[in-house]
């Protein structure tokens, strides 16, 4: 397969910053054994740069990509200010909630808090995470208990306030992790409700992949003369990341992410989609095909969507298929690869989704796949990174004759109705030599062009199904799961 590859950038990241150790912040021992336990010396350029001015007290709009650490970046200077406060009374009042930390969405605030968990492990400091779609009842028993460091998604946050199970009132620092995804998804007037039952005095951090108008406008409500730390370009994409742009056909799409899957040899990848049905379809043609795939997706449940995750971490599932909203956040140490099955409507969301590659450093291969359709899509993303791709063809891919017929039908059009997609067979210039032996194949008739996996119900994954059998209602009886599994059980376990 030739590889047409463009890069953003010739040099690789610089994972850590080599001159400096967390030790040269003053941070206590019990912090420092805390990152020793996780391997970590160095800290990345947004720590080395956030770290200090957090601990000075200052308020910080951080610009920071994916990946870069930036969790870690205001978590750590954050235990260092409460441990103060850090005391093993029983009492609940002598644990109130001390830093808020929102996050846009459950998988990042579980994320967030199992950061802050192992940051916190030898302090007395006490950490919790609060977010919808699971119940509501140990969250409550734990926010009773007290908790210093409250790790939250905005809706379920004010559950909380409202059923009097949180009380905000001694809260000294907030953090808004992803502001531009939080606004995005519509919590600006959540974010007002609570920013409103904050005390007026206190730290504010805002971070954001991305710096929108609309983003600079929230921080100046709320950010007291912020210092502003930039490590990386705003609205770029990450440096060490491969960036790779396949002119396909829209109706040979899933053949060919299955084409790049085993091409590749590829054993964990994000593949993403526009829509949850899009995400679904596409997983179960994945399955098909032999592949180990999952979808996730705002119509899982919290705990198949946790799931699935999990399965993927251990290499139960090799292929995560996901929407923008169900993958923000995610993090997946040392992920090789992210393909964008559809390119995203929003050209922030492309900066987001391959931020899922390339973390902390290591390199990453992002694969898109566009159609003639998609190109304003596509002009859209290079004027946000300020990069033109090489447009590529998929050498070696053959579409199988069913598909290849559909689109020369044209009735292949996706769910959206849309019906302009590049149904321009042979006569396209860019087809592949591949793809127009298969258009010239032979034809099929009209019932056998339908590919009967798209015509099935839904069938969620064992892994989801042994999770769902998990909530069932009390008194509900639950098959014994399979002994392989056992570990998704009970919530996210450590990974
Ligand atoms: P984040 O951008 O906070 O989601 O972090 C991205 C990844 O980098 C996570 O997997 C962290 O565990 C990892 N990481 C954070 N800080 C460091 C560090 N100083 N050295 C090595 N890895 C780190």
């Amino acid at each position: 397969m030739s590889d047409i590859q463009s890069e953003i950038q010739a040099d690789p990241a610089v994972p850590t910053t080599p001159s400096v150790r967390f030790a040269d912040f003053g941070l206590s021992p019990d912090i420092l054994r805390a990152l020793s336990d996780q391997g970590y010396v160095h800290p990345t350029p947004i720590q080395a740069e956030a770290i200090p001015v957090v601990l000075q007290g200052r308020d910080v709009m951080g610009a920071a990509q994916t990946g870069t650490g930036k969790t870690a970046g205001f978590s750590l200077p954050i235990i260092q200010l409460l441990l103060a406060h850090a005391n093993t009374s029983a009492s609940p009042a002598r644990h109130p909630v001390r830093a808020l930390i929102l996050t846009p969405t459950r998988e990042l605030a579980d994320q967030v808090a199992e950061n802050v968990r192992a940051y916190c492990r030898h302090t007395a400091l006490r950490s919790t995470v609060v977010f919808g779609g699971v119940d509501i009842a140990p969250q409550t028993a734990a926010l009773r208990s007290g908790i210093e460091i409250v790790i939250a998604t905005p809706g379920r946050l004010l559950d909380h306030v409202q059923q009097k199970t949180l009380n905000l009132s001694q809260t000294q620092i907030l953090v808004m992790d992803e502001a531009d995804r939080m606004l995005d998804m519509g919590f600006l007037p959540d974010l007002q409700r609570i920013i409103n039952l904050l005390p007026k005095e206190r730290q504010n951090l805002m971070f954001s992949a991305t710096f929108s108008g609309e983003i600079k406008k929230l921080a100046a409500t709320f950010l007291k003369n912020p210092v502003t730390i930039e490590v990386a370009r705003s609205n770029a994409t990450a440096d060490n990341v491969t960036q790779t742009m396949y002119h396909v056909n829209e109706q040979t799409k899933a053949e060919a992410v299955s084409y790049i899957i085993r091409e590749r040899n590829l054993k964990q990848v994000i593949v993403f989609s526009n829509t949850k049905i899009g995400a679904s379809k596409l997983s179960r043609h994945l399955e098909s095909e032999g592949v180990k795939a999952s979808a996730i997706h705002g119509d899982k449940t919290q705990n198949e969507r946790m799931a699935a995750l999990e399965a993927f971490k251990q290499g139960e599932i090799e292929v995560l298929v996901a929407t923008d909203v169900a993958a923000r956040g995610l993090d997946i140490a040392e992920l090789p690869c992210v393909i964008n099955f559809d390119l995203p409507y929003n050209a922030e969301d492309y900066v987001h989704r391959i931020g899922r590659t390339g973390r902390a450093g290591a390199s990453g291969d992002a694969i898109s796949l566009y159609a003639d359709k998609d190109e304003r899509l596509l002009v859209d993303i290079e004027k946000m990174i300020k990069h033109k791709f090489v447009r590529a063809e998929l050498t070696g891919f053959v579409a199988k004759p069913a598909s290849a017929e559909r689109e020369r039908s044209g009735r292949g059009a996706d769910a959206r109705g849309d019906r302009s997609s590049d149904g321009r067979g042979a006569a396209s210039g860019r087809s592949t030599q591949h793809t127009r032996s298969a258009y010239t194949s032979t034809p099929t008739t009209r019932k056998e062009k339908i590919d009967p996996w798209f015509l099935k119900p839904y069938e969620p994954t064992l892994a989801a199904d042994v999770t769902a059998s998990s909530v069932a209602p009390a008194g509900v009886a639950i098959k014994p799961p399979k002994v392989k599994l056992a570990a998704l059980l009970g919530g996210l376990p450590k990974r």
